[in-house]
């Protein structure tokens, strides 16, 4: 996949990754070019299975960059507010695991993907470990009910503050949404109760699925998402507002979880093409974190059918070859002069 920049252009800078990221002007073009390449694509339906996720047009568009250095970029629709649904996931494991410790986090949760729907009773029957990993509701579920806090509002406060933490400015709920989900979440909360037999949940079932569906309800902008990621980018310190949100081990694990589960059954795919950690959600935002560098964020409402967005997957792609941030890029090393290579 190529841009339509000019060879010079392309030429311009490295497109593995040199450990920044390139210059702004680079990062603003090559940001207007995701967006006018793929606005047109029309594949794809916005969720509906959450009445309100229905209303969203399916013509918005945002694309948002961050580094670690507190720039940030944005083009298209990025003052558009959604609810974060299941991006909602990893910072909500970062915040356990930076509680509770990674390995205790790792025993009563689990870090291995399912690759089964997000919403998969099966994967519950069919693992052990019943909860998997932070990413599928079931552990998303199990996770919140180990959040700090000794009744349903603390847990939720304390997560509240947390993604905003994360985000660099207070976050709120829309109660729209959380009206929405709440009157539908019948299978979450099966869900909850299944754990609950099992041993594997920490917190009362209906309770743990009420904080987890505000979770979900919290309004973000593709701008939020982007700093949100960067901040897991920067070692848990928010590059924007400075503040650390949680430790830089806490990073690391949460970052080699997403890399395992984050883009739902398509996390295999999503790695071959992207070569990054990243997580979607059903309302159309995806987030891709580019450890040492920082965080990429798009938003667009309409899904393929394992629930990850279209233009979003697509713009991600582009922007990881041609931002140069694939983990797994690398050109051969060129050595000073005179230096020879090591016999084999
Ligand atoms: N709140 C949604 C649910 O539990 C989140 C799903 C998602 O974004 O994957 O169904």
């Amino acid at each position: 996949m190529h841009a339509d920049l000019s060879d010079d252009e392309k030429d311009h800078e490295p497109v593995i990754s040199t450990g920044d990221l390139p210059s702004g002007e680079r990062v603003r073009l090559l940001l207007t070019e995701a967006h006018e390449r793929y606005r047109t694509v029309t594949d794809g339906h916005v969720a509906d299975y959450i009445p309100a996720l229905a209303a969203a047009s399916p013509d918005l568009f945002g694309l948002a960059v961050a580094g670690v250095r507190g720039r940030t970029f944005a083009v298209g629709d990025s003052d558009a507010t959604f609810s974060i649904q299941s991006v909602s996931k990893p910072f909500v494991f970062a915040l356990v695991c930076d509680a509770l410790g990674h390995d205790e986090v790792r025993k009563r949760i689990g870090v291995n993907a399912t690759g089964l729907p997000f919403n998969s009773i099966m994967a519950i029957e069919l693992n052990d470990d019943r909860t998997m990993n932070p990413l599928v509701n079931a552990g998303a579920i199990a996770t919140t009910s180990l959040i700090p806090g000794a009744t349903a509002d603390e847990k939720w406060q304390h997560v509240l503050a947390g993604l905003s933490r994360f985000a660099g400015r207070q976050l709120s709920i829309d109660e729209d949404v959380y009206a929405s989900e709440a009157a539908n979440n019948m299978r979450n909360q099966g869900v909850a109760r299944l754990l609950e037999s099992y041993g594997r949940l920490y917190f009362d079932p209906l309770d743990a699925t009420d904080v987890y569906t505000k979770q979900c309800s919290i309004d973000v902008t593709v701008t939020d998402l982007a700093v949100m990621g960067a901040t897991l980018a920067d070692g848990g310190v928010n590059p924007v507002t400075g503040v650390r949100v949680v430790s830089a081990d806490t990073c690391k694990r949460v970052l080699a979880v997403l890399a395992t589960a984050g883009l739902y059954e398509q996390s295999g795919e999503w790695m071959y093409d992207i070569g990054l950690p990243g997580k979607s959600g059903v309302s159309g935002g995806i987030i891709t974190i580019a450890p040492g560098k920082g965080g990429v964020a798009t938003y667009s409402p309409p899904l393929d059918e394992a629930g990850n967005s279209v233009r979003g997957q697509l713009a991600s792609k582009f922007l990881s070859d041609l931002l140069g941030l694939n983990l797994f890029a690398s050109a051969p090393a060129i050595l000073p002069a005179g230096v020879t290579p090591l016999p084999a």
